[in-house]
Order: C-alpha cells, then sequence, then structure tokens
C-alpha cells in the first residue's frame, strides 16, 4: 500500500507529486495517458488576460473571486509553486525564465503573438514585446525543415511582418541522415541531439541569415541538452536562437515530462502510464481504494491519500455526451456543471465572457477537497488540482498551465500536512 495515490500525469498531478515527495512520501502516479502538456507549448500561462502585472491582476483575482482555482492556492501558493517549479528545471539544465510582472509576447507556428508568463531559455531571444512600431532592428529570420510536417516558415514571416514585426522565412536543407524515417517532432529533436547534424544546420543558418541577429527554429532542438544545442547554434550562425512552439506532438512538453518523471522516481515514487482510473472505492467518509483498468482484471490501488489531477475535457477527467451529460471519469465526483447542453454556450461563438461549460469541474472547499451539490465534503482524503477543478474558464483567462502548477502544488502540501 502506497501512501499517496496521485491520479493523472499531466503538470498539475506531476507538480503534486512532487510536493508529496518533497515532504517526505512517495506517491504512486497513475494515469490512463500522458497529460495534455505533451500537446501545448511548453510555456507557463499564468494570466494571458493581464495587460501589465500579473501579480497585481492575480491578487485582485483572489480578492473578488475566492471560488477561483487561484483563490485556493492563493497568492503566496501561486509563487512558490512558480519557484518550486522553475529550481526543478533550473537543477535539470532547462532554465525557466519570465515574470509575474508582465507577459512576454511569443510567436507561434503560424506567425500570431501569444502572452506568456514564464517559457524556457531556449525561447527567450523570441519574445516580440519590441515588435511593432518599436521594432527597429533587421529582420528576423525564421526556418524550419520542408520534411517537418506542420512548420511553414514563410508564412509564419509574413503573418509577423503584417503584425509590424519584419520577418523573412527560409527552408533549410535536412543534412544527409543514415535512414528514411518518419520526420515528425520527436525525429527532429533526436537528430538536433546529434551535434554533427547542428554543425550542418548551424552553416545553413549562417549562410541564410543574412543582417538577421534573431533566428527562430522550431521547438525540436533536441531533448537531452536544448539548452546546450541552442548556444551550439548560436555559436555557428552568429545569431540569437530561438524556438518557436510546433503543433503537437511537443518538444517542450517532452522535456518537460522526463524532467518530472526523473525527480519523482528520484525520491521514491513511481508512475504507472497507461492505468485508467475506473472508479473508487470509500468507507466513512473517506476514499480507500481506486481500481485501474489492466490486461485481464481490475487492478486494486490502495492508499490512504488521493489527489485527483485528471485534467477536464481535453485530458480525459471528464466526459460530455450528446444528451448533455458530464461526468467525472475516475471516481464519479459530482461535476459543477451547466444542466443541459442548450446552456453550455452562449449565444456568440467569440462571446467575451466564454462560455459557461468552460468553468464546468469538481467544485472544491478551500482545501480542495471535492463538494457535492450540497455543498458537502465526498471525501475527506481526496485534493483536487488542475484542470479537473470549477471555477475558472483557462480558455479566456489563459491560465491553464499556471493554475495546473499553482493548485497541483498546493494539494501536494494540503495532503502532505493538512489532510
Ligand atoms: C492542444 C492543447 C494545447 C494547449 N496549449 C496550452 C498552452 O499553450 N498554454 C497553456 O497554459 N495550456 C495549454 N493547454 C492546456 C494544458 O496543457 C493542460 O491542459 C493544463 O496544464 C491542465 O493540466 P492538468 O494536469 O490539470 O490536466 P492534463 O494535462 O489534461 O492531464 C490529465 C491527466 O489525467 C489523466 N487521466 C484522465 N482521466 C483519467 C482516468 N480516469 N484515470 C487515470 N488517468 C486519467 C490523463 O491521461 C493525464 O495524464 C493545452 C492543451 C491542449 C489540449
Amino acid at each position: 500500500m502506497r501512501d499517496t495515490i496521485v491520479i493523472g500525469a499531466g503538470l498539475s498531478g506531476l507538480m503534486g507529486a512532487l510536493a508529496l515527495a518533497d515532504a517526505g512520501r512517495r506517491p504512486l502516479v497513475l494515469a490512463k495517458g500522458q497529460g495534455a502538456m505533451q500537446w501545448a507549448a511548453g510555456t507557463i500561462d499564468v494570466w494571458g488576460a493581464a495587460n501589465g502585472s500579473l501579480r497585481a491582476a492575480l491578487g485582485e483575482l483572489i480578492t473578488t473571486d475566492p471560488g477561483h482555482p487561484y483563490a485556493r492556492a492563493g497568492a503566496a501558493g501561486v509563487e512558490a509553486a512558480i519557484d518550486r517549479f522553475r529550481a526543478l528545471m533550473e537543477s535539470a539544465r532547462y532554465p525557466y525564465v519570465g515574470s509575474l510582472e508582465r507577459n512576454v509576447l511569443l510567436p507561434t507556428a503560424l506567425g500570431a503573438l501569444r502572452p506568456a508568463a514564464f517559457f524556457p531559455a531556449t525561447m527567450a531571444a523570441g519574445d516580440m514585446r519590441l515588435g511593432g512600431a518599436a521594432h527597429a532592428g533587421p529582420p528576423l529570420l525564421l526556418a524550419g525543415f520542408h520534411e517537418l510536417r506542420d512548420f511553414f516558415p514563410p508564412m509564419a514571416a509574413e503573418n509577423l511582418t503584417g503584425q509590424g514585426i519584419p520577418a523573412r522565412g527560409v527552408y533549410l536543407t535536412l543534412p544527409p541522415i543514415a535512414r528514411r524515417l518518419d520526420f515528425n517532432t520527436r525525429v527532429f529533436a533526436q537528430l538536433f541531439d546529434d551535434p554533427a547534424f547542428r554543425e550542418d544546420v548551424g552553416r545553413q543558418l549562417r549562410a541564410a541569415r543574412g543582417d538577421a541577429t534573431r533566428i527562430g527554429l522550431p521547438a525540436v532542438l533536441g531533448l537531452r541538452d536544448p539548452l546546450g544545442a541552442v548556444a551550439h547554434l548560436q555559436a555557428l550562425s552568429g545569431a540569437q536562437i530561438f524556438e518557436i512552439p510546433t503543433l503537437p506532438p511537443s518538444v517542450p512538453g517532452m522535456r518537460l515530462f522526463t524532467i518530472f518523471r526523473e525527480a519523482i522516481v528520484k525520491a521514491g515514487g513511481r508512475l504507472q502510464i497507461g492505468a485508467e482510473v475506473l472508479r473508487g472505492e470509500g468507507a466513512d467518509g473517506a476514499l480507500t481504494a481506486v481500481y485501474s483498468a489492466a490486461a485481464a482484471r481490475e487492478q486494486t490501488h490502495r492508499a490512504n491519500l488521493f489527489l485527483l489531477a485528471t485534467g477536464g475535457v481535453a485530458g480525459g477527467g471528464v466526459r460530455t455526451d450528446h444528451t448533455g451529460s458530464t461526468w467525472e471519469t475516475a471516481l464519479g465526483l459530482p461535476l459543477q456543471a451547466p444542466g443541459g447542453r442548450g446552456e453550455w454556450f452562449a449565444p456568440r461563438f467569440l462571446n467575451e465572457a466564454g462560455h459557461p461549460i468552460y468553468r464546468a469541474g469538481i467544485a472544491t472547499n478551500p482545501q480542495l477537497q471535492p463538494l457535492d451539490a450540497a455543498g458537502a465534503v465526498v471525501y475527506r482524503n481526496v485534493a483536487v488540482s488542475g484542470a479537473a477543478l470549477a471555477g475558472s474558464d483557462p480558455i479566456r483567462e489563459r491560465c491553464y498551465s499556471g493554475m495546473a502548477l499553482a493548485t497541483g502544488w498546493r494539494a501536494g502540501q494540503i495532503l502532505s500536512s493538512e489532510l
């Protein structure tokens, strides 16, 4: 029997497991699959909707909306979670930069600009806040490969130029490689782990760069030592190099997952991916066991404490059907959700106030314990975190990953010291 079970291996579950491991526990992480971070940009979006100081915006939110997941984490909890996350990444030589003072604007693979609070140092030279009229430097260079699907440098460059950020896009020639491969993002990252591959790409970048001082490449610059790969390409090309998040699968997400997994396992925890939790069993107001799908029969997992971090609809923690039903998939916990399909969406698709269904999730008390419709705690030894929580609209607020980190960290702390 484990002391604690974490259900879900997204950013929130892994951050919760890290908090538990830091507190001397040895969590077992059970997850159906890897979390949405392997689809996402790899940035930590704390409050993308903020125009000025994120710290001030969070402070105001916590005061005015005490049911918001950030209020559950608390202002100090948000900062502590980010500090711990950054310390972990720093120790793995994959540092994150940024601040709670102001969002940066990073280019997407399409050349749009998206706000982010914290981001890998490998993306840092891509900050476009100096774009528009203030952009005085020579045009940026964006470079990619025909073989890498869904990354079109000329189109992204045209879109940036259209926003007042002069840019030009080129395709590089794939250096000779030993055998024919399926060129997805992971394959490219493995190629960039090889210094000889980088030498060839670096030479091409130097030849193509003209007077560009910054070069954007797809975020595939290695799995083993991306910071070292960026430094190497900078030395070869003579320009600052930055990574641009690609479409899934996300190499930055893979890096994050590996770093978390290694830290949790090193601290005595364990990850079991491919273990979908089908149901739970409780007694006297406490959850005693969860059951996961296995080849021949269900597997039983017993523990004293549980963290539920199964995400929302994207992560598989919440399901819906055509009748308008919504349900939580692991423990069958009550959901706070609009009554029927007719109430899910506002009439206008681009409704500024968002859509009611986006705020659906599990309602909790300040200890992140799950509540039923009458406001009573369902299981006193369970905490909930991340996109599974009700009370925020992370798409409109652009706070998915920040909220996942902060509430995962807080839930881990609550489980290890308060429940
Ligand atoms: C395509 C895409 C792009 C995104 N881009 C961004 C972005 O740019 N910025 C941003 O901030 N956020 C982004 N997000 C959201 C973000 O990646 C996460 O959804 C968010 O961080 C929430 O994390 P989470 O850990 O709560 O849930 P998730 O990351 O969804 O993880 C849920 C975990 O629970 C597991 N699980 C679910 N049900 C069960 C079950 N019954 N039994 C066992 N395990 C279960 C899943 O397999 C998974 O491991 C994006 C999401 C998607 C899908």
